[in-house]
C-alpha cells in the first residue's frame, strides 16, 4: 500500500465519524509524507490543526492506520509550509525549518496509564502558578485533599492551552496515587464515543456501572457534548449516582456552563452547583516563571534577554509557548551555541508573522453558527428564539469588527435586516463584551475558528 493509499483510506474512515465541515476543517490539505519502521510522518497546513489532529484525533488515525498497517504504531504530524512561500526562501532555511520541525515535535506519550487514562507528565510540581491561574490551581488542590466533599462538581474553563488538561490530569495522577481509589480520566469526545459503542453492543448498563464505581470522574472538555441527548442524559444519571455517594466530578470546558449551546438546563445546573474556577492568558511575569521551569527540564541554556524576548511576543496560550521553548532549544542544539536576541527573532519568525488575517463574511457566519450549535441558515432566518437571536447579533459584531462591510451590507448579509437593528447589536454586544468575561473568551474562541479554519 503507497503512503497515498494509506492516507486515502484513514481518511475515508475519518469521514464517516465527522461531519462535512468538521471534516474538512481538520483533515483537508493533509498527507503522509514519510514513512519508517512504526511510524508515519502527517503533513499538516497548521499549528493549530496540528494540535487537533494530536489530541482529538490521533487515536481515531491510529485505530483505523492500525488495520491497515498494523506495524505502524505512532503518527508524528509535522507543520508543510504552503508551496508559495517556498519561492521566498532559500533552501538552507528551509531545511532549517524541516530539523527544527522535527526536533520540536513533540514525543508522542506512551506512559498513558490503561485503568485510569493519566499521564504522568502531568503534575502540580509541574504546573507554574501566577495570579491568572491561582484559583483554578487552589481549588484543585484542595479537591486532592477532600475528594467528594469541598466542591463537587469542580468546574474549569478557559481557552485553549491554558493548563486545563494539566491541572485536572494533576488531580488525577494525586489522588490515584492511593491505589484503592478508583480514577477515570475522560475527554468528553471519547466518552461520547464509548456511550455510542455501547448502546450499539448492548454493553451502555455495564458502562453506566462502570462509571458508578468511580472515586473521582474527569471529564475534559465537556463543552462537546452539547447538542448530544444521549450523552447528557448518561452524564446526568452518573452525575446523581456519583454526587449522591459523595464521589468527585471534575469538569473542564473552554467556556463557562452557561454558554454551552444546547446543554439540557438540569445538567446546567448541576455542573454550576459546585465550584467554578476560571483560567485566564497568563501575564508576562507568568509567561516567563513558565519558560523557566520548562528550560530548566532541557539540555539547553538560554540567556534572561531571550526567555524575555519570547515571553514578551508569545502571549496566547501556554502550549504555543511551549512551542516557541522548544523551537529554540532545537536550534541551539542543532548549532550548538546559545542564541542571541536576534537570532531568536529569526526562529520565532513563523510564530510572529502569523499569515495575514483574511477572512469572508462566510467564514464568520460559519464559524458562529458552528459555535453556537446552529445552522449558517438559522442566523439568516426571521427567527426571534433567544438562542438564534443571540449568536445572530454575535455575528453581526464580528462582521464590522473583522471584515471591511458596512452596516446595510451586513443587513444584507442576514437576511435583509435593517441597518439600525445592526447597529443596536454591533453596541450591544460591543458594550456587554467590556464587562462580560465569558462573552469576550467567546469572541476570542470564535475568532480562533474564522482564522484557523480553511473550509472558506
Ligand atoms: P488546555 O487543556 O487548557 O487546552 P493544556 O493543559 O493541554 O491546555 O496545556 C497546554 C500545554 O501547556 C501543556 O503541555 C501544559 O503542560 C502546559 N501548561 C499550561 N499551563 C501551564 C502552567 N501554568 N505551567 C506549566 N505548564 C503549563
Ligand atoms: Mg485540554
Amino acid at each position: 500500500m503507497t503512503n497515498e493509499e494509506l492516507w486515502k483510506a484513514v481518511l475515508g474512515e475519518m469521514e464517516l465519524t465527522l461531519s462535512r465541515a468538521n471534516f474538512i476543517t481538520w483533515f483537508k490539505n493533509t498527507s503522509v509524507v514519510a514513512r519508517d519502521k512504526g511510524y508515519i510522518v502527517v503533513s499538516v497546513p497548521n499549528g493549530f490543526i496540528k494540535e487537533w489532529l494530536e489530541n482529538k484525533f490521533n487515536k481515531k488515525i491510529l485505530q483505523s492506520i492500525h488495520n491497515l498497517s498494523p506495524e505502524i504504531r505512532e503518527i508524528k504530524y509535522s507543520i508543510g509550509r504552503p508551496k508559495l512561500e517556498f519561492a521566498k526562501q532559500d533552501l538552507s532555511k528551509i531545511i532549517l525549518d524541516r530539523e527544527l520541525e522535527e526536533k520540536t515535535e513533540i514525543p508522542v506519550d506512551l506512559d498513558i496509564d490503561k485503568l485510569t487514562n493519566l499521564n504522568k507528565r502531568y503534575s502540580f510540581d509541574s504546573y507554574v502558578v501566577g495570579s491568572d491561574n491561582e484559583l483554578a490551581n487552589a481549588a484543585c488542590l484542595a479537591v486532592t485533599k477532600n475528594i467528594g466533599k469541598l466542591y463537587n462538581p469542580l468546574f474549569l474553563f478557559g481557552g485553549v492551552g491554558l493548563g486545563k488538561t494539566h491541572l485536572l490530569q494533576a488531580v488525577g495522577n494525586k489522588v490515584s496515587e492511593n491505589k484503592e481509589r478508583k480514577v477515570l480520566y475522560v475527554p468528553a469526545e471519547r466518552f461520547t464515543a464509548n456511550i455510542v459503542e455501547a448502546i450499539r453492543n448492548r454493553t451502555i448498563e455495564d458502562l453506566k456501572n462502570q462509571y458508578a464505581r468511580l472515586d473521582l470522574l474527569i471529564i475534559d472538555d465537556i463543552q462537546f457534548i452539547a447538542g448530544k441527548e444521549k450523552t447528557q442524559d448518561i452524564i446526568f444519571s452518573t452525575f446523581n449516582e456519583l454526587y449522591g455517594k459523595n464521589k468527585q466530578i471534575i469538569l473542564s470546558s473552554d467556556r463557562p456552563p452557561g454558554a454551552i449551546p444546547a446543554l439540557e438546563e438540569r445538567l446546567r445546573s448541576r455542573f454550576e452547583g459546585g465550584m467554578i474556577a476560571d483560567i485566564k492568558p497568563p501575564d508576562f511575569e507568568t509567561r516567563l516563571a513558565i519558560l523557566k521551569q520548562k528550560l530548566a527540564g532541557k539540555n539547553a541554556e538560554l540567556g534572561d534577554d531571550v526567555l524575555v524576548y519570547i515571553a514578551t511576543h508569545i502571549q496566547k496560550n501556554v502550549r504555543e509557548l511551549e512551542g516557541a521553548l522548544n523551537r529554540v532549544v532545537a536550534f541551539s542544539q542543532i548549532y550548538n551555541k546559545v542564541p542571541d536576541v536576534k537570532e531568536v527573532k529569526n526562529i520565532l519568525n513563523t510564530y510572529l508573522n502569523a499569515p495575514y488575517r483574511k477572512t469572508s463574511p462566510q467564514s464568520i457566519l460559519k464559524a458562529v453558527a458552528d459555535f453556537y450549535n446552529i445552522s449558517a441558515a438559522d442566523l439568516i432566518k426571521r427567527s426571534r428564539k433567544k438562542e438564534i437571536v443571540r449568536p445572530r447579533q454575535i455575528a453581526m459584531f464580528l462582521l464590522r469588527d473583522e471584515t471591511k462591510l458596512s452596516f446595510p451590507e451586513i443587513g444584507q448579509k442576514l437576511g435583509g435586516r435593517d441597518h439600525s437593528t445592526v447597529i443596536h447589536a454591533c453596541e450591544k454586544i460591543k458594550a456587554e463584551s467590556a464587562v462580560n468575561e465569558p462573552l469576550k473568551q467567546e469572541l476570542v474562541l470564535i475568532k480562533e475558528r474564522v482564522y484557523n479554519s480553511f473550509d472558506k
